[in-house]
């Protein structure tokens, strides 16, 4: 079976579910190897194992994380030449595209964006995008190189398959050409105790209908352990940080339960949410068009609705 190169999604050496679901993918269409690029091994390496990596090549060079992604880019060059992936599979961050972007350049590769399901085909991986806000799917292969495919979050259940995976340290050179543009302080967003809005298993999101009050959502977020999120609305009024904004123009997720309060449901938002698996909405209009994508509506005020429904599963 062929190679497919995975990196790493982690934040300081703490691994993100997103590699799980690549590893997932990635066993669809050949072997699964890990490339970490971090200070340090750690423990979470051999743990990829855990999603079917068989072997983790660990980029440990403390110069790698001094500079911003060019270094990384070169890093994987190197990776590829060595491993010789079928596929190269990576996160659809902003810093995984940019990362995806130079590589094909380097490896001469098609390059496909912000998949959100990859699948094994005759002649290589077949890739679904979903454009237009959300009003068409596109499936796609690459037709030149190596393909790199960035994955969206959310875009496969993360499948437990037992390895015990060689971790084997490698060292790659790093050209003066890739390091113009250094990291001169790095500071963490400030930790709110609430999971990562793309991680979370229940999120719940607030639009113009709060007017600017959050309390209410952010209350009744706490009350289940969910994430908080916020339409674009929200957002632009300067109610809530752009971070949290879900939707075409914010993080895409997909959640066991997604809330939306005092959003309307624009089609832009939509596509930043429709494939949670369960949506519930509180709006005060019973024509708002969430309620065509609801599994359970309340029509009701959410200043009322929220707290009343904070209070019932506080008290459970
Ligand atoms: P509104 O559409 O104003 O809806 C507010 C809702 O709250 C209404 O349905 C109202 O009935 C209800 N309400 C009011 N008061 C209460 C109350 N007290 N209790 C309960 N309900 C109440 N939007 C996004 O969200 N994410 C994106 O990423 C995004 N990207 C975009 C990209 C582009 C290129 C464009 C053009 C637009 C984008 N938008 C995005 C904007 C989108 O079109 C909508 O304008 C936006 O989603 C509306 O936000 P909203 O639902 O909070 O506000």
């Amino acid at each position: 079976m062929s190679n497919v190169l995975v990196l790493v999604d982690h934040v300081g050496g703490k691994v993100r579910k997103t590699t799980a679901e690549l590893l997932t993918i990635a066993r669809r269409l050949g072997e699964p190897v890990a490339v970490y690029i971090g200070a340090g091994v750690t423990d979470a390496l051999p743990a990829l194992g855990q999603y079917g990596a068989t072997k983790v090549i660990a980029l440990t060079d403390a110069e790698l994380g001094q500079y911003l992604v060019a270094p990384k880019a070169e890093a994987l060059q190197q990776v590829a030449a060595k491993v010789e992936p079928a596929v190269i599979l990576i996160p659809s961050s902003a810093e995984g595209k940019e990362i995806a972007a130079r590589l094909a350049v380097k490896l001469e590769s098609g390059l496909i964006t912000d998949a959100v399901d990859v699948q094994a085909g005759d002649d290589g991986p077949v890739t679904t995008q979903s454009v237009f806000a959300g009003n068409y799917t596109v499936q796609a292969k690459v037709t030149h190189g190596t393909p790199i495919i960035t994955v969206k979050p959310n875009a496969a259940t993360p499948e437990v398959a037992e390895t015990g995976p060689e971790v084997e340290e490698f060292e790659v050179s790093i050209s003066d050409a890739a390091k113009t543009a250094r990291i001169t302080e790095s500071k963490p967003r400030e930790a709110t105790g609430r999971p990562e809005l793309t991680e979370a298993a229940i999120i719940v999101s607030g639009g113009r209908g709060t007017g600017g009050d959050f309390g209410p959502v952010e209350a009744f977020a706490d009350s289940l352990g969910a994430a908080v999120g916020a339409s674009r609305a929200a957002v632009d009024s300067g109610w809530y940080p752009h971070a949290y904004q879900v939707g075409q123009t914010g993080k895409t997720v997909s959640p066991q339960l997604y809330v939306a309060a005092g959003i309307s449901g624009a089609i832009q938002h939509r596509a930043g949410m429709q494939t949670s698996k369960t949506i519930v909405a509180v709006n005060k209009d019973e024509e708002a068009p969430i309620f065509e994508l609801v599994d359970f509506g309340v029509v009701g005020d959410l200043h009322k609705v929220l707290p009343a429904a904070t209070e019932e599963v506080t008290k459970r």
